[in-house]
């Protein structure tokens, strides 16, 4: 057993001050003070939250795409980029060149930073295979990756239909994906690259299927994803750069709003509207959609993007990257510090919330503990 105590502690849902936690794997108990009744091994600290959940990211694949940065700077956007034979069919190439175990190297050290940034649980996408051969091969690098970090890390996969690269392909998906069924938790379409018709057709099989539902929607046009999200039961619905916020208004169980700032800020691109969807009461998780177009490891950035670009208030932001995060993956054990939730906890080098908002583009995690096990 051990025990934190702290000056300020955020719970998922509220701020402690002068506050201890004792744990082992599990949290045991909290509360203000400093735990009289625990007698075990203390280490006393400023600011102290959950441990950071991403519920977004396609962090398998290979190569990079920094020459693309020149043309984003000419005004250029993602679309052009596509057709001038970059972007997406750039990774598709270089994934599909590449060796396994060079693919499983390059994104295993990209999930050991975002580790080193405080992230205890993160979603992993295929994505960019683009043949249903291709595809399944990259979830068979994300389950490598599951059980070979599985003392870090949890990672939640995610099977993506990310492009169509020709008509038929949304049948040949159609008629494989029970042989995702049971390996991926969550089926996802990039509803943009679909459209309308074929993104319900897969979501509605993915669900016959078992899959929990994500869909990247709203990215570059208002395209009603939300109320197809709504409509079909989806955990969440994600980007929503180009949503209406009133789409967020219904009290009726809906879909957690997932925001990704960090593409907007790598794409030149508007934000999502976050602090606005966030008042109307509505549970917005916030993730770094690490790609190769935006390449974002750290939580810590995106939660200062969330509070400066987006203008989230702190404690919208901080439930955003804990508690929302787990909602968006369905998962309740975590993204809390809550007796009996997992001991996922991180020690900030902030005194407090407001200074861990106060400073960026600085180290935010100073100790993370996975599991109740000191991992950095
Ligand atoms: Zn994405």
């Amino acid at each position: 057993m051990q025990k934190i105590i702290c000056r300020e502690l955020f719970t998922g849902n509220e701020f402690i001050e002068d506050a201890f936690v004792v744990f082992e794997d599990r949290i045991i108990d909290l509360g203000r003070g400093r735990g009289e009744q625990y007698s075990c091994d203390t280490t006393e600290v400023g600011f102290v939250m959950p441990g950071f959940v991403d519920s977004h990211t396609h962090a398998v694949f290979a190569g990079s795409r920094e020459r693309e940065l020149e043309m984003k700077l000419e005004g250029k956007r993602y679309m052009e980029i596509l057709k001038a034979g970059y972007g997406i069919n750039r990774t598709v190439e270089d994934t599909k060149r590449e060796s396994d175990d060079e693919i499983l190297r390059e994104s295993e050290a990209r999930i050991e930073r975002a580790i080193e940034h405080g992230t205890t649980t993160m979603e992993v996408k295929t994505g960019y295979g683009i043949t249903m051969e291709q595809e399944l091969r990259l979830l068979g690098i994300i389950e490598k990756l599951k059980r070979r970090l599985e003392d870090r890390i949890d990672i939640i996969p995610t099977f993506l239909a990310h492009i169509k690269p020709y008509e038929g392909y949304t049948d040949e998906l159609i008629e494989h994906m029970d042989a995702v069924a049971g390996r991926a938790e969550f089926f996802d379409v990039f509803m943009e690259a679909f459209g309308y018709d074929d993104t319900e057709r897969l979501l509605r099989k993915a669900k016959s299927l078992g899959f929990g539902l994500k869909l990247h929607t709203d990215e570059f046009s208002d395209c009603g994803g939300v109320a197809l999200a709504r409509r079909l039961g989806c955990v969440s619905v994600d980007h929503l750069i180009r949503s209406p916020v009133d789409s967020f208004k219904s009290v009726e169980a809906q879909p957690v709003p997932c925001l990704l700032p960090a593409t907007s800020f790598s794409s030149f691109e508007p934000y999502a509207r976050g602090a606005e969807i966030a008042a109307l009461g509505a549970p917005v998780a916030l993730a770094t959609d690490m790609n190769p177009n935006c390449w974002c490891e750290s939580m810590g950035f995106v939660a200062d993007l969330a509070c400066y670009c987006m203008r989230m208030k702190p404690m919208d932001v901080l439930k955003g990257m804990t508690l929302n995060g787990a909602r968006a993956l369905s998962l309740k054990d975590r993204g809390q510090i809550a007796k009996g939730a997992m001991a996922d906890i991180v020690i900030t080098t902030a005194k407090n919330h407001a200074d861990f908002f106060s400073k960026f583009g600085t180290k935010k995690v100073e100790r993370l503990i996975k599991k109740g096990k000191v991992v950095i």
